[in-house]
């Protein structure tokens, strides 16, 4: 992935800081940075004597972090990079000032550390942070621009760490759980799932203030995987915050992620990462005479595979779930025709029908062939989001389709039992007010079809 404000920064540093060249070592590679999430480990209180260690404990939390759910079935949308960025001095400042605690918890120290980290920031004694960002900054922009998420490693055996834009963690107890919980944060915007304090919690994947279990944002998961309403607290505004699960790793260290921000997790993974890693033909293909033609589509699968393709040609069905197709003369009409493949995740672990963004991947080839052969094959690549609300519905169902695409979308009202109710031309960014005041109460499906071609199916309650 690349960063536009990272470029930015490093024109705004030239001139000022000097590049520092860092050693980068890979950790974890799956494919082309480009087309992966880059998570960047950055060496905090190492010495050059202690790169190793730093390469052990950043392999250590790799190892870690893709051996627990969602990551070790999205492993392969992962790379896992390591700069060594060299310290002075080995260890973390330690005011001692906090005063959520007794201080000293440990030896108060300041000491001469590249990106001067301290424990103790805003008076906590655990949270370990610096507030150095330009610094952080320039380093990534200098090593390693393609990132997505920074993670400062800090060399201390003492326990703390903090989420934000970069996670920061030492490599003391329970290390390589801070720095999974704090990229719970960081890259995924989840909430912590205990009281973080007044004024602390709004509106996210895994907390709100929405207490009916109809409405709530997983209301599709109530009473399965121990998923609920919890209140936060019992009094005052802790009493307003409901929270999914009563023991995710967002509350507690050591358990796995909830359901509910597993699926958080997966969705933001979807939102970085196209699962079409790439596709053949490429593009612009001129390919006067040979038959068939190879179509071939190169996933990025999660483990188990839970991707479902449908390729369609000229709006008929041509194959489903397959990787490779072969196209024959006779499949062809004279003219122009539309091969289009639609890639969507089907795993068990997304229940999101709504106020969401369903991720649909689309790559379609338009094969021109004359009376003498094929003239051309030019292909495209689409990435669509698609949300649907609010649900249930009353009288206006809102849909947004947003994508690349110039072609025709439209949208069918099918009753469960199959029949098509009614169908809706609608338009790309835009917000499609879909009337379906006549419709009687129960539940429909909302077909949404490029081309003639189904993108996706999802499920809504007319109340
Ligand atoms: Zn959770």
């Amino acid at each position: 992935m690349k960063h536009q404000l990272l470029y930015i920064l490093c024109l705004l540093n030239i001139g000022f800081v000097n590049a520092q060249v860092f050693d980068v070592e890979t950790i974890k590679r799956s494919g082309d940075n480009n087309k992966r999430i880059n998570l960047v480990l950055l060496s905090e209180g190492y010495q050059t004597s202690e790169f190793s260690k730093f390469i052990t404990d950043a392999t250590s939390f790799s190892n870690a972090m893709f051996t627990q759910s969602p990551f070790k079935e999205y492993a392969d949308y992962f790379n896992v990079f390591a700069i060594k960025v060299p310290s002075n001095q080995s260890g973390t400042d330690h005011p001692a000032n906090a005063t959520d605690v007794t201080e000293p918890v440990f030896p108060a120290a300041t000491l001469d550390t590249y990106f001067n980290t301290s424990f103790d920031t805003s008076g906590y004694h655990r949270l370990l942070y610096t507030y150095n960002s330009a610094k952080v900054y320039n380093v990534l922009a200098n090593n390693f621009p393609e990132y997505d998420q920074p993670i400062i490693l800090v060399n201390s055996p003492e326990y703390g760490g903090a989420g934000g834009p970069y996670a920061v963690s030492s490599t003391g107890t329970s290390a390589n759980e801070i720095v999974i919980h704090e990229l719970g944060h960081s890259l995924f915007n989840l909430k912590d799932e205990y009281y973080p304090g007044d004024g602390n919690l709004n509106e996210a994947t895994n907390a709100t203030q929405e207490s009916n279990p109809a409405l709530v944002k997983w209301k599709n998961w109530m009473g399965i995987d121990a998923i609920n309403i919890y209140p936060y607290g019992s009094s005052g505004e802790s009493a307003t915050w409901n929270r999914p699960h009563q023991s995710c790793k967002m509350r507690y260290l050591g358990f796995d992620f909830c359901s509910v921000c597993q699926e958080g997790i997966i969705e933001k993974i979807h939102s970085l990462v196209s699962p079409i890693d790439s596709y053949l033909p490429a593009s612009n293909t001129v390919n006067p005479t040979a038959y068939p033609i190879d179509f071939e589509l190169n996933l990025i699968k999660p483990i188990p595979n839970t991707l479902k393709n449908t390729w369609t040609l000229n709006a008929s069905n041509f194959a489903n779930d397959v990787d490779n197709i072969s196209i024959a003369e006779n499949d062809l009409n004279t003219g122009t025709n539309d091969l289009t493949v639609v890639v969507h995740d089907d795993s068990p672990m997304l229940k999101i029908d709504n106020h969401e963004t369903t991720h649909v991947y689309s790559v379609t080839w338009t094969i021109t062939k004359s009376a003498l052969g094929i003239d051309d094959i030019s292909s495209k690549q689409n990435d669509f989001n698609i949300s649907l609300f609010p649900n249930p519905s009353n009288n206006i169902l809102n849909l947004k389709v947003e994508g690349k695409s110039a072609a025709s979308l439209k949208v069918d009202i099918i009753s469960l039992d199959g029949k098509r109710l009614q169908s809706t031309k609608i338009s790309n960014y835009e917000n499609n007010k879909i009337d379906i005041s006549r419709l009687s109460q129960g539940m429909y499906l909302a077909n949404v079809y490029l081309n003639n071609m189904l993108l996706t199916s999802k499920r809504f309650v007319k109340n």
